[in-house]
């Protein structure tokens, strides 16, 4: 038989994905791939019954029904501070993840570079193999994952076509701030550059940080394609529903990518999901206070036990510090994690391009009695190993 694509060849399946099916084989607390264990909005799901009684289940246009684009563009106008036509400016995709791959496809040219920052959420290595193009990637320093201008510099000299940026930022917990985005917004000028953002966790994010969408800097709403997803805020990450915003010039062809790629996405999901686009001001500062209370209940618990981790000012991840457990990879510990501890943990090897082995990423999306019970498990595991 023939090889099959060497496209394919240079990457391994999701490991965020792996663990989660790993979790299951093992019955364990699910905190590796991000996603609630809680209910989405009781609206939502009633509008879903009654859809299914309508007239919904055949395609939908292909860039997204008329009514959910609507309410998008109203929704995301209001928030990002600029008339988006729901017409010529929005593609409603099967998830950020395909919003992602279809504005990576849209721009770049086999070979064409590509910034990254590291780390980075693990599909956008795909996305750049996929799509032919090379990533350069830039380093995030932690404790506070910032990033030298200096260096951001270099990388756009080697004439890159896009830069992605992830904002909030999964895994780190990032939240950019104006100044950083302007130093972005600069370089892209400076050097002709597009910016693929994914702003999934737009409405996670923990005071005093405040999300700012690049799309609105100065200058900035004719060069970027703006990537989001219903996912994480409605709670409904099994309905794959994303989008993209960007303008008319670049949505046609993001719309063709699109068309071939999926043709769109459920159409009887779109419409349920209008009912969330419409809810007002009040349903975002709830879903910040949830999470804020999520955040604070896992942190302290983890401080309780003395596991040094990061505190992230937006999404719901956390990289934990595993040294003084002793192991040498931290896939082999994830492992240990799922099958005798019973926690799903996605090994931070995995979003770092530098060489990284003694951190796990876990979330935080679940009840708090989920997370209480994983709390406990840790502290179990901790004794066990007799550590201080
Ligand atoms: N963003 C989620 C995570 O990092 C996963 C999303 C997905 O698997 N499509 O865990």
């Amino acid at each position: 038989m023939k090889n099959l694509s060497s496209r394919t060849a240079g990457f391994t399946d999701s490991v965020i994905r792996r663990m989660t099916r790993i979790s299951n084989q093992y019955g364990a607390v699910n905190l590796s791939q991000g996603f609630p264990d809680f209910e989405p909005p009781k609206e939502i799901l009633d509008r879903l019954a009654d859809v299914t009684k309508e007239d919904f289940h055949q395609y939908s246009i292909t860039w997204g029904a008329q009514n959910f684009r609507e309410a998008l563009a109203e929704k995301q106008s209001r928030l990002m501070g600029f008339d988006i036509n729901p017409d010529t400016e929005i593609v409603v995709t099967c998830g950020s993840t395909e919003a992602m791959m279809a504005a990576m496809m849209t721009v770049a040219n086999p070979g064409d570079k590509v910034i990254v920052f590291s780390p980075f959420y693990e599909n956008y290595g795909a996305d750049t193999i996929l799509s032919g193009a090379e990533p350069i990637y830039v380093p995030l320093y932690p404790p506070e994952f910032n990033f030298n201008a200096d260096e951001l510099e270099a990388a756009f000299r080697q004439n890159p076509k896009a830069l992605i940026l992830c904002n909030p930022s999964n895994p780190c917990g990032k939240v950019f701030t104006y100044d950083e985005l302007k130093i972005i917004a600069d370089l892209a000028e400076k050097y002709d550059t597009y910016v693929i953002t994914d702003e999934v966790y737009e409405h996670i994010v923990y005071k005093p940080s405040e999300h700012i969408y690049f799309a609105s800097l100065p200058g900035m709403r004719q060069r970027t394609i703006s990537c989001s997803s219903l996912s994480k805020t409605y709670s409904v990450t099994g309905w794959r529903l994303g989008y993209v915003i960007a303008p008319a010039e670049i949505t046609e062809t993001v719309k063709k990518v699109h068309d071939f790629l999926t043709v769109g996405a459920a159409a009887p999901l779109q419409e349920a999901a209008v009912t969330g686009l419409k809810f007002g001001d009040d349903y975002y500062r709830q879903l910040a206070d949830k999470y804020t209370h999520k955040r604070g209940l896992f942190l302290k618990g983890l401080d309780d036990l003395k596991i040094s981790h990061t505190v992230p000012q937006g999404a719901y991840y956390v990289l934990l510090d595993i040294s003084e457990f002793g192991y040498e990879s931290d896939l082999e510990f994830c492992e240990k994690l799922a099958s005798d501890v019973g926690i799903g943990a996605v090994p931070g090897s995995s979003f770092f391009k530098e060489d990284v082995n003694h951190l796990i990423r876990l979330h935080f999306a679940k009840k708090d009695e989920t997370l209480n019970e994983a709390l406990n498990r840790l502290e179990h595991f901790r004794a066990k190993m007799k550590l201080k």
